[in-house]
């Protein structure tokens, strides 16, 4: 009856047509401009054929639908409002035409009906959903809400109350949940789907259903009165009146949920309660115009950027693991903070792990911490005790280097010194086998000046773990001059295996992260030696979207950590980066406050009742920082401060990408949001500067140039800021 290349629609049984979404040479289905297109064909075809008794909709893959297809928002979103209003409301053409089929309609739903997909499951008079089906509204996670008329035809189906949760918190759902609030009317086993679906529909054709009521109620206001349910939906009677008193209480908690710079959830919660008193067409007009308009907020155009940056930054990582050795077999060396995360997230990724310390304390020490996280991961119930009992068993501790030879990695973590990094690894290298890759973990020498000692510096690379490691997704695969691109690709396939995020960088000062990180920093430092309050600098940028303030991290990361990262990155880059007079690190280095560890360092740390660490004002700190001030405190503003902090960061970012210290902006935003919490919503520095506008970056640059060279904006800057152009526009991919 109607054949596209996503969507076909073919006879069955029973005077009844199946309209099957099936992409080609795809293994999932999405709503790209030319599905939705497909669809209204499909749904003409439909209301044109003579005979048809009603519609069963399914998908021939192991999905149902799993969203918009997100490749297509970058272009789309740039339209001007109207034209991209007129978008969003064309393509709901396509879903009221089959709501507002004279047939009865019921689909079939297995594996992911998401976003655009769940849309559609909507717009069918009758649900039936798989066992293993999983529905649901994700776009919040984009920074948007449904366009396809989720907003309006949710509500009426499941209540405003579940459908203001479901819509802002954008978790997907599982048949039972679904169920409960009557957005699917039956749930059963993948087998049965169909058979199930198929019956549902002959009894809306015989008219043992009133299909017709449920397509209506879509169509009403969603306070009107409250109609009977479908069968087979459990009468959760949310459409009443009563639930639209909920409004107000709800955004209480979706405001909390959602923080400042997340507008989506919120703006969809007020978009309901306005679509409340409106017919269908009317609330579908209304959810097209807010839908435009939230499509172009910072948030939205971020995320989504982000979404598509991490599948680059993936694809890249694939790519690089071309000619990797399989890594059956790792090892470690140095077992402290970092060399007890990395051998305990090999062993939990099922490599086993051979871990090496001068010290059996340290080595206890390490085996007491994994025992720890894995005794507290069993009690949460997120891993089984002979799992547990596994990861134990994977990892084996001692004090030379006996089997070293047979890892296909060794993991340098011992202590940050050149010469005794060195020394280790040069005896080390002796006992290592012919094919073993060789890394080090170090946060701030360089590769190239430990590979010097090396005899196969080839086969020498670092890998740069955050601390926590467990935790922390990110690793800064380092490729210095002399490593092979078999090494690098060992070291990614490594990182890979323990599911983490590696991206390459360059050998140099501070690699990436900590590179530009300490642009950011020392803009701090500089502020408080210029008369500013730490923190009030802290509460500027948490407000902005930070995790923490740069004074509070620094205490987090450690004092004398920070303080010798800083100058040896300081060190690389002199001219952006000279010493800061009068700099507030080194005055707390020398009055032993080295941060959480000690106890005290910018603020006093404890830890609360339940063992949560803890962190106060320290009345001393405000004195001993006045020292720093010859002129006394200054006061700035918030955006004062976010932006001398902020542009140090994009300019840092900027020479680093230039450098090609790293590939892609993708890349590189990706990295600052992973390993540093960079906002979600700024979508990493470059992406912010897009944002901004790279006029607007340079503008503000100019005017901040006195404070020193780190506001100076690179050339390319310049050029993107006269041409009116992007870093993404102008990235390689
Ligand atoms: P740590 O002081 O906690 O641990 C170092 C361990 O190495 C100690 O247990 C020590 O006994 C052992 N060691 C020293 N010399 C050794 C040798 N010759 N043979 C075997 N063991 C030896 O240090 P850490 O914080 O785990 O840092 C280790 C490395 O990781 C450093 O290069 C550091 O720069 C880097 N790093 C640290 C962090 C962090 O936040 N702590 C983050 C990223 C990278």
């Amino acid at each position: 009856m109607y054949q596209g290349r996503n969507v076909r629609v073919g006879a069955i049984e029973g005077g009844f047509v199946e309209l099957c979404f099936d992409r080609t040479g795809e293994p999932i289905n999405k709503f790209d401009a030319r599905t939705v297109a497909e669809l209204k064909e499909a749904v003409a075809a439909i209301a044109a054929a003579p005979g048809v008794r009603g519609v069963l909709a399914t998908s021939a893959k192991d999905v149902f639908i799993v969203g918009a297809d997100i490749t297509e928002f970058g272009e789309k979103f740039k339209l001007p409002h109207a034209d991209l209003v007129e978008d969003v409301r064309a393509s709901n053409e396509a879903f009221v035409a089959l709501e507002d089929l004279a047939l009865p309609t019921v689909v079939a739903v297995d594996g992911y009906a998401l976003g655009g997909g769940f849309e559609f499951v909507l717009t069918c008079a009758l649900r039936a959903m798989s066992h293993r089906a999983q529905v649901g509204l994700p776009e919040v996670k984009l920074g948007l809400f449904p366009g396809f008329g989720g907003t309006v035809r949710l509500p009426r189906v499941a209540g405003a109350q579940a459908a203001v949760q479901w819509v802002a918190d954008g978790q997907p759902r599982g048949a039972e949940a679904a169920l409960a609030v009557g957005a699917v009317d039956v749930v059963c086993d993948s087998e049965r789907l169909r058979a199930t679906a198929l019956d549902l529909l002959r009894q809306a054709a015989d008219g043992a259903i009133d299909w017709r009521a449920a397509q209506q109620r879509k169509r009403r206001p969603l306070n009107g009165h409250a109609h009977g349910h479908t069968n087979g939906s459990n009468g959760n009677g949310h459409n009443g009146a009563q639930a639209l008193d909920g409004f107000a209480e709800w955004r209480v908690s979706v405001a909390a949920a959602s923080g400042a710079h997340q507008p989506a959830a919120l703006a969809a919660l007020d978009l309901m309660e306005r679509a409340a008193p409106l017919d269908r067409d009317a609330a579908l007009a209304l959810e097209s115009e807010a839908f435009a308009r939230i499509a172009r907020t910072q948030a939205a155009a971020a995320l989504v950027q982000s979404f598509l940056s991490e599948q680059v930054v993936k694809k890249i990582a694939r790519r690089r693991t071309q000619g990797a050795q399989p890594v059956r077999q790792a090892a470690v060396l140095g077992a402290g903070i970092m060399g007890g995360g990395i051998a305990f997230t090999s062993a939990r990724a099922g490599i086993p792990v051979r871990i090496s310390d001068l010290s059996p304390k340290a080595l206890d020490a390490a085996v007491a911490e994994v025992d720890r996280q894995l005794a507290r991961q069993v009690k949460a119930r997120r891993l089984n005790p002979e799992r547990a009992q596994a990861v134990q068993r994977a990892i084996t501790t001692q004090t030379g280097h006996a089997g070293f030879g047979e890892a296909d990695i060794v993991v340098e973590a011992i202590v940050e010194r050149l010469d005794t990094k060195r020394q280790v690894l040069a005896a080390l290298e002796a006992t290592l086998g012919e094919h073993t890759v060789l890394a080090s973990n170090t946060s701030s020498l360089c590769i190239d000046d430990i590979a010097r000692a090396l005899k196969r510096p080839e086969r020498f690379v670092g890998m740069h773990f955050f601390n926590p490691v467990p935790a922390m997704p990110l690793v800064e695969i380092v490729q210095g001059k002399a490593s092979s691109e078999a090494a690098v690709a060992t070291a990614v396939a490594y990182a890979h295996a323990m599911k983490k995020t590696p991206v390459v960088v360059k050998d140099g000062p501070g690699f990436l992260v900590n590179r530009v990180l300490m642009a950011y920093t020392g803009a701090a430092l500089r502020l408080i030696a210029e008369g500013g309050d730490y923190q009030a600098i802290d509460r500027a940028m948490v407000a902005f979207g930070w995790p923490m303030g740069p004074s509070h991290l620094q205490d987090v990361i450690g004092i004398d950590t920070g303080s010798h990262v800083a100058d040896v990155i300081g060190a690389g880059y002199p001219q952006r980066m000279p010493p800061i007079e009068r700099d507030a690190l080194k005055l707390m280095l020398v009055k032993g406050r080295l941060g959480q560890k000690s106890g005290a360092g910018f603020y006093r740390h404890g830890r609360d009742g339940a063992g949560r660490p803890m962190r106060e004002v320290d009345p001393a700190v405000q004195d001993l920082l006045a020292t720093l001030q010859p002129e006394g405190p200054r006061g700035f503003t918030d955006e004062e401060i976010v932006d001398r902090l902020m542009l140090p960061f994009i300019v840092e970012a900027a020479h680093a990408l230039q450098e090609g210290v790293v590939s892609t902006p993708a890349e590189l935003d990706m990295a600052m949001q992973l390993a540093l919490g960079c906002p979600a919503y700024t979508g990493g520095p470059l992406k912010y500067a897009d944002w901004l506008g790279l006029d607007e970056v340079v503008r503000r640059c100019d005017a901040l140039r006195v404070h020193g060279a780190m506001y100076e904006p690179t050339p390319r800057m310049r050029q993107l800021a006269a041409g009116g152009g992007t870093f993404y526009e102008q990235g390689s991919f």
